[in-house]
């Protein structure tokens, strides 16, 4: 329980890495303010938390929108007293090649992958800052670090989220907040769900472990970092990926 009496606000909390994030922080202690725009599994996420005798909310939070973003830090420290972990999961594909790539595909993207972390690790860190302590985890991907064909916009949104972690480190030690990036692999949840059996036999051989993740592997090293053990850990990108051949 090295995480009793913590607070964590993670986003896209409703199924996926970001529901296991939240069942993980859980049973290690912390209160969960699980964030996600889908009511209905979000809510049932919670309870299940709740019927564990976990201290849990949802919050109906688009995370690439300032305002709300900015309100429910205030909310947050206004019934929990603080923010202690803040996971910046959430996050969408819009898959495919730059030459057929529209505005919308691209935009859509950058708006809730690298918008929503900027805007969810500056509204955390301002509450860290009077606790003078704190960690950030933002969820970026081995796309963001090798590339990938049909991903120009995941790639770039997620290479900014390493960018923008490095420097929140940089800006934020003095003050005792840590800022780390977890960048999986191929996990196995909804998002790569989608790709045809043929993308996956493509992939499954260049994986050392030979297969796909599972969101509890990605969440087990988010946990670590926001647990104490991680103290001297800030500015960094952990690869949670099999051995993915780069
Ligand atoms: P997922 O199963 O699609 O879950 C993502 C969750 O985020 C969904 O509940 C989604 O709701 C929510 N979300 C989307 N847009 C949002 C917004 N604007 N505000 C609040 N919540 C929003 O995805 P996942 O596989 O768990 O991925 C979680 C994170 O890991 C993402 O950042 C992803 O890029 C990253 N990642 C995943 C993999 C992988 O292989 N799965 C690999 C590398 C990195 P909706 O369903 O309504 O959109």
């Amino acid at each position: 329980m090295e995480l009793q009496g913590k607070t964590a606000i993670v986003t896209g909390a409703a199924r996926g890495i970001g529901r296991a994030i939240c069942v993980e922080l859980a049973g290690r202690g912390a209160s969960i303010v699980a964030v996600d725009i889908l009511a209905d599994p979000l809510k049932s996420m919670v309870s299940e938390l709740q019927d564990s005798r976990v201290r849990a909310v949802d919050k109906i939070v688009d995370v690439s929108d300032g305002g709300a973003m900015r309100q429910l830090g205030e909310n947050v420290v206004g019934e929990f007293g603080g923010i202690d972990v803040m996971v910046n999961n959430a996050g969408i594909t819009r898959d495919t090649l730059l030459l057929s790539m529209d505005d919308d595909q691209w935009e859509q993207v950058i708006r809730i992958n690298l918008r929503g972390v900027y805007l969810g690790t500056q509204m955390a860190a301002k509450a860290m800052l009077r606790a003078r302590s704190g960690r950030i985890i933002n969820i970026a991907s081995v796309s963001g670090i090798m590339g990938n064909a049909g991903q120009a916009n995941y790639a770039a949104s997620k290479a900014g989220v390493i960018g923008l972690t490095k420097s929140a480190a940089k800006e934020m030690g003095k003050r005792g907040i840590t800022c780390n990036a977890v960048a999986p692999g191929f996990i196995a949840t909804d998002m790569t769900d989608v790709l045809p059996d043929k993308v996956k036999d493509t992939v499954r051989p260049l994986i050392a472990l030979q297969r796909f993740g599972q969101p509890e592997e990605v969440a087990a090293v988010v946990a670590f970092l926001a647990g104490p053990a991680a103290s001297y850990i800030t500015g960094q990108v952990i690869q949670v990926d099999g051995g993915l051949r780069t």
